[in-house]
């Protein structure tokens, strides 16, 4: 459906002057140049003879006009005139083309070197009684021959080089890459009516496809809104995190609206050379301007749109980021607000983007996508299942249920992973197996069955896993436990799955617990085996993360208080300059080692209490490798959960799965 790159003149088929006149006429004077001097050369090359003949023959019989010796090394002889007629000299006066004799040299024979050949002339001379002096001359020539070939190579050589460089950097003035075209915008230009995708292909972002919807409407019939005055927005930038369907909807908006859209990534601007990006900018906005109405698409736009002036270092490829900005910036203020040009941009970190490029006029307005909730998702599978073939075991709400925190992305993904799942078990149908096995797939990695993990090692994956799950069953903040396995998976040797409940707000006592139930693991070892092992390295990382977001962040920490050292925009690089005093620090790291320690005081605390109850989940779980939420009901007695689990999400709480 994309396909056509923009520059409108197509100078990638342009023909270039070599292509124009055709290679032929280069080739024959090659050929020409290779083939006529060894033709004349070799038609008029003199007959090699040795010294007896040249003696015997020619010297004898009086018939030398001179001999010239070249280089010092052939003697080329000349026959007198007279000669032309004799039998013996007939074929040497033959001439090489058309009428006449043959001037010469007619002859030529080796020297050996000069002083020899003088010496045995004179006594040749002698021996015969020849008193006529013979005319002798001496000269140097170079092979021309050779050195022409020698130029023709060189050439040759050169032309294919150029004709490699142009083609490995896109032909003759092709495309954006190209040698000549390094200011030519990127852009692809998606053709009205090409692209399939529509508004049917996104689910689940109704408000956020209502908001596109409209410039669809702008584009389609401007005079609606412009009668009453209405200015046309100039720019709608798309923020959410990855996969969450950016791109799809500005897809979707080039669909619907049968308009010329031109897509390129921010990256594409930003080229090695300074001046590349900011010519680009002002090649696409021609383009899109020359065929307006229409749409331009940039995605990624925080490749080209962060703040200017910010970083600790500036160096040129900041300079050069700068300048297409700015270009941006003038573009979208050049053109009036009902030419007919949208601007799309989408980004995963709007928080990152230069103020002016957000301000109205520019970017008017801003959809934020986020992931999607339990109905969105269960719409999104709607869009992802319709190509799949599946049996009546498929239930799209509860596929919905236990992909809490995915993205469209995501989805897409395990709607795809499913279907090699039952191709790879040779079923005619998709069925539910195959759904939760890509889930698991995704969340946790490929199972690796065949990791050989010694019976000692097993038994301690075991009873740390099952320390995450007793700890977590026990508390009431932390996520409901799905399922805990011990065979291995993607870089894990086990893991308990969680269904994180869809909030947007968790407090600091489900911050506290969750702490509690990650050092679980590593408890259960101490109380068991008397001694710990690396195996909670991913459990005291997240610990540790979360503890400090905990003090640092969130003000839950009375001696720090209601401050927050979190940066949103992302400029402030904390390993260089801390907003806080070395004091404070000290305080920071001090109050974060406690709540570690008091959170796992109280894991080991649970599990002492359950020792019975631990010992009983991780043999079972020794024995079936994978256990769920009802084994442990069978041993642990019904969870209760808190219902009013509340707690700031900072991060997706998704896929949650504590590891070994
Ligand atoms: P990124 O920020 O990483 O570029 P994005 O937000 O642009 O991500 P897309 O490229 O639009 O994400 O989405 C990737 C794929 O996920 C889409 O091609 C589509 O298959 C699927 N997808 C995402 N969101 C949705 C949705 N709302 N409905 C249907 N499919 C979706």
């Amino acid at each position: 459906m994309v396909d056509q790159k923009n520059n409108k003149s197509q100078p990638g088929q342009q023909k270039s002057p070599w292509n124009r006149f055709g290679y032929g006429w280069l080739y024959l004077l090659i050929l020409a140049l290779l083939i006529v001097p060894s033709l004349l050369t070799g038609f008029s090359s003199p007959k090699e003879i040795s010294w007896q003949q040249f003696t015997r023959d020619i010297l004898s019989r009086q018939a030398v006009e001179k001999i010239v010796v070249v280089n010092n090394e052939k003697a080329e002889v000349y026959i007198k005139k007279e000669f032309a007629k004799d039998t013996m000299f007939r074929d040497v006066f033959k001439p090489s083309f058309g009428y006449g004799i043959k001037r010469g040299p007619h002859y030529t024979f080796n020297i050996g070197s000069v002083e020899l050949f003088e010496g045995k002339l004179k006594e040749a001379q002698k021996e015969f009684s020849i008193n006529q002096e013979i005319d002798v001359t001496y000269t140097k020539r170079g092979n021309w021959f050779l050195s022409v070939l020698g130029w023709i190579i060189t050439f040759i050589v050169m032309l294919a080089l150029w004709r490699f460089l142009l083609r490995r950097s896109g032909g003759w003035g092709a495309g954006g890459s190209s040698v000549f075209n390094f200011g030519k915008s990127t852009a692809t230009l998606v053709e009205k009516k090409k692209s399939a995708i529509t508004f049917n292909d996104v689910a689940g972002l109704e408000e956020a496809e209502l908001e596109v919807r409209e410039i669809v409407d702008f584009l389609k019939n401007p005079e609606t809104f412009t009668k009453l005055g209405a200015k046309i927005p100039k720019g709608i930038i798309l923020v959410g995190p990855p996969g969450t369907g950016k791109t799809l909807l500005a897809k979707a908006v080039a669909g619907e609206a049968q308009v010329p859209f031109y897509s390129i990534s921010g990256s594409e601007f930003v080229e090695m050379f300074v001046g590349v990006g900011a010519s680009r900018v002002r090649d696409l906005f021609k383009q899109a301007k020359e065929k307006a109405p229409s749409i331009i698409f940039i995605d990624e736009i925080d490749a080209i749109g962060r703040s200017r002036g910010k970083g600790a270092f500036m160096n040129s490829a900041n300079d050069e980021r700068e300048s297409t900005l700015n270009q941006l910036l003038t573009e979208m203020d050049g053109f009036g607000t009902n030419s007919g040009v949208i601007v799309l941009a989408a980004t995963n970190r709007a928080d990152m983007l230069d103020p002016a490029l957000l301000r109205p006029g520019r970017f008017d307005r801003h959809i934020y996508l986020e992931l999607p909730n339990m109905k969105e998702r269960e719409a999104i599978f709607k869009v992802h299942l319709r190509p799949l073939i599946m049996d009546n075991t498929i239930d799209i709400a509860f596929l919905a249920s236990q992909t809490p925190g995915f993205s469209g992305a995501d989805i897409a993904n395990i709607c795809n992973e499913s279907a090699l799942i039952a191709a790879r078990k040779k079923k005619g149908k998709i069925g539910k197996e195959d759904f939760l096995d890509a889930i698991d797939r995704i969340v946790a990695g490929l199972e690796k069955k065949s990791k050989i993990i010694s019976p000692e090692e097993k038994k301690i994956i075991a009873y740390h896993e099952a320390g995450h799950a007793v700890v977590s069953w026990l508390l009431q903040h932390v996520d409901p436990l799905v399922k805990v396995s011990i065979i291995p998976r993607g870089k894990s040797l086990g893991a308990a799955w969680y269904l994180p409940e869809e909030k947007q707000l968790r407090s600091k006592s489900a911050f506290a617990e969750h702490l509690c139930a990650t050092l679980g693991g590593r408890a259960a070892e101490e109380i068991i085996f008397g001694e710990v092992s690396s195996g909670a390295l991913d459990d005291l990382e997240k610990v540790t993360r979360e503890a400090y977001m905990m003090v640092m962040y969130y003000g839950f920490n009375k001696k720090i208080g209601n401050v927050s050292y979190y940066d949103s925009t992302g400029e402030r690089n904390m390993g260089i300059q801390k907003p806080y005093s070395e004091e404070t620090g000290e305080i920071i790291d001090e109050e974060v080692r406690k709540l570690v320690s008091d959170a796992y005081q109280q894991s080991l605390d649970l599990l002492k209490q359950n020792k019975a109850n631990l010992q009983k989940v991780a043999e079972l779980l020794l024995k079936k490798e994978v256990i769920f939420k009802e084994d442990l009901e069978s041993i642990l007695g019904i969870r209760i959960a808190n219902p009013q689990n509340m707690g700031i999400a900072t991060e997706p709480r998704s896929k949650t799965l504590e590891q070994v």
